[in-house]
């Protein structure tokens, strides 16, 4: 088998991936097409560039994206060496100055003889020997020649360039109290509703309609045929007082147990994962900022308390339909030489792309050196990242950040969420040391 990998795209993943196959002894050709060519986010000519905020969010174990942190800092992520290495005051995050992260990470990239840079634009996946290993780290602004050399190899349907997605909260965040299991019609109970009286609904509709958006940046716009088919739910509500009640909210085919009538409207929550511990609200894609999916969607009864895991979005995001495609080891299942980390899998945000990247780095540094090595499990966010990517069951996969709602659970009942997420980290975290002792890694 041959020892050498090519990686396309010098981002968050691009580079753990790499960094992981040179610590391995493995020579890396790393395809970058900055600076001859930038997507409309980059703008540094450096490797690992953070194209927006400067902050990789919580360093506290018992927030789901500070365990994934401590995880990679055990697993030797150059990702997160780079970031505690340059870090600025920023409370209880991990903030960098992203000039000198992103210059850590280029030093030590071009410093390591196993990593052969190459510049320019990789526009034909099939310019890589059939048996030769490839990694696609191209990033959620993929060039459009690379794009489609991709959706030639794993079918146009499968590779989606707009995220359109509505919120997602935490089961057990939602107050069982004020909502009822049904489908419309009595045709099961799939579906948890969330119903409103016609007072609730007017403090709900009014809030929605004068609630700030996000700014849509310019290359946003090149979805703006997708907003058509998928609008937004704030979108929607401009048009009238009632035009929810006849799309996302309509009440109709539903009873409500508690007085047997049917309510003046329903927010319908559905299962996003089989262990049922995460809910998406039906038909909600929104523009919202974030602090106003909190404020606004907290009016709905039910949903008082809700601690939402992700928020809706809508933007540019070149992502696969990974859980058809890929394995749990970021490899391609029909043609397992060509592998995919980083945003393009349907991860979300700098620190999940690295995440994905280092191990899809470690996989393909054992297989290539003909090594037995465990799948990570989803007993810890790395595992868990890994599953959401090959083995969601979401019937509208979406790209997500990590949480632990994907996570598995303690199995037993603790009080008190901190302390509860406190156990899952320090659970997690024994199993990262036994790995990585089990497996030599640092
Ligand atoms: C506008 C925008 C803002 C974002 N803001 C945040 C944020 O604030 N916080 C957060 O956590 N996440 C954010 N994200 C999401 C995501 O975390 C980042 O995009 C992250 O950088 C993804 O990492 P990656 O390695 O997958 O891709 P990237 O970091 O984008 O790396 C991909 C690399 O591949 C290169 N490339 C692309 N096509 C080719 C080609 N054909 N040949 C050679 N090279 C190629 C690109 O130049 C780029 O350097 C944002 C995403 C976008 C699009």
């Amino acid at each position: 088998m041959q020892r050498k990998v090519d990686i396309i795209g010098g981002g968050l993943a691009g580079c753990d991936a790499a960094w992981q196959l040179a610590q391995r002894g493995i020579d890396v050709r790393l395809h970058e097409m900055k600076p001859h060519k930038k997507t409309p986010a980059h703008n540094s000519d450096q490797l690992a560039e953070l194209v927006c905020s400067n902050s990789l969010r919580s360093d506290r174990i018992s927030n789901a994206v500070g365990l994934l942190k401590e995880e990679m800092r055990r697993m030797g992520s150059l990702v997160i060496e780079a970031a505690d290495a340059t870090q600025v005051p920023a409370g209880g995050a991990l903030a960098v100055d992203r000039e000198l992260f992103s210059g850590y990470v280029t030093d030590k990239i071009s410093g390591n003889g196993k990593i052969e840079l190459i510049e320019g634009e990789v526009t034909d996946l099939g310019a890589f020997t059939p048996d030769g290993t490839v990694i696609v780290a191209s990033g959620p602004l993929t060039s459009d020649a690379l794009a489609q050399s991709i959706q030639a190899v794993t079918g146009e349907e499968y590779l989606h360039f707009f995220d359109a997605a509505a919120p997602i909260i935490s089961a057990e965040s939602v107050d069982m109290g004020q909502a009822f299991w049904a489908s419309r019609y009595d045709r099961g109970s799939d579906y948890l509703n969330c119903p409103m009286d016609e007072q609730q609904y007017k403090v709900f509709y009014d809030a929605l309609v004068g609630a700030q958006c996000a700014v849509l940046k310019e290359f946003d716009m090149d979805g703006a045929q997708v907003f058509e088919g998928c609008m937004p739910v704030e979108t929607m509500a401009q048009r009238g007082y009632e035009t929810l009640l006849f799309g996302p909210l309509k009440p109709k085919g539903l009873t409500d147990p508690q007085d047997g009538k049917r309510p003046f409207a329903v927010v319908q929550l559905r299962k996003e994962d089989a262990a049922g511990s995460m809910f998406n609200l039906v038909g909600f894609q929104t523009h919202l900022k974030f602090p106003e999916q909190k404020r606004v969607f907290s009016l709905i009864p039910a949903l008082r308390n809700a601690e939402f895991l992700r928020y809706g979005v809508m933007h540019r995001n070149t992502y696969l339909q990974s859980p058809k495609l890929l394995d749990t080891r970021y490899r391609l299942k029909k043609r397992p030489n060509i592998r995919f980390c980083g945003q393009i899998t349907g991860v979300e945000g700098y620190v999940e792309s690295a995440a994905s990247g280092l191990m899809c780095g470690v996989y393909t540094a054992a297989e290539l050196m003909e090594e037995d090595i465990d799948v990570l499990d989803r007993y810890t966010a790395l595992g868990a990242l890994g599953e959401h990517v090959a083995a969601s069951v979401s019937k509208d996969f979406q790209p997500m950040n990590i949480n632990f709602g994907i996570i598995e659970p303690l199995g037993q009942r603790v009080r008190g969420k901190e302390q509860k997420n406190t156990m899952i980290a320090e659970r997690a975290l024994e199993k990262i040391n036994t790995y990585a002792e089990k497996h030599g890694i640092n």
